[in-house]
């Protein structure tokens, strides 16, 4: 998937966990877009890859693209890297789980393309529910979708800012 369809998907998870809660951290939202865009760094042509290219042509050639950064072993140990993270400089472990949220929806957003997954590296077998292909129409109606489901959230939590006086 596209870096755009990527950051609203994450966006979109983390907006709806968030208004779930009866008084919504939103400045928390960027890190589930940060989330979003992290698995993409083993690719140094992707959007997240450019902005660390020397890490991301490491990875890359050590995991191939699509590798160990698409799988939910890849997801614990940069969780456990972000949790001393934020231990150490005394913040907020929420800012951990809207990450972790950010990060599934990429996860789980690249399954349903034709490219898949290896969700369960080592084991190296792509999981994949092949609907979408990356940058075909169906991914900018489904980029779509999630845009208006966003918006949709973003009325929802002005609404409850607005009665709750915030
Ligand atoms: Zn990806």
């Amino acid at each position: 998937m596209n870096y755009k369809t990527h950051v609203l998907s994450g966006l979109l998870v983390g907006g709806i966990f968030l208004l779930k809660e009866a008084d919504p951290q939103i400045y928390l939202l960027p890190a589930s877009a940060v989330g979003a865009l992290i698995p993409d760094i083993d690719e140094p042509q992707s959007y997240a890859g450019r902005k660390i290219k020397v890490v991301s042509k490491m990875i890359k050639s050590v995991f191939g693209h699509r590798g160990i950064t698409h799988s939910f072993l890849g997801m614990g140990i940069i969780s456990l890297l972000i949790y001393f993270l934020l231990d150490y400089f005394n913040l907020s472990f929420k800012i951990l789980t809207m990450f972790n949220l950010g990060y599934l929806s990429h996860l789980l957003t690249d399954l349903i393309t034709k490219a898949g997954v290896p969700l369960l590296y080592p084991y190296k077998k792509k999981i994949r529910i092949p609907l979408i292909r990356t940058g075909g129409k169906l991914e900018f109606v489904f980029r779509t979708i999630v845009s208006a489901a966003l918006l949709f959230i973003a009325i929802e939590y002005l609404d409850i800012t607005h009665f709750t006086g915030l």
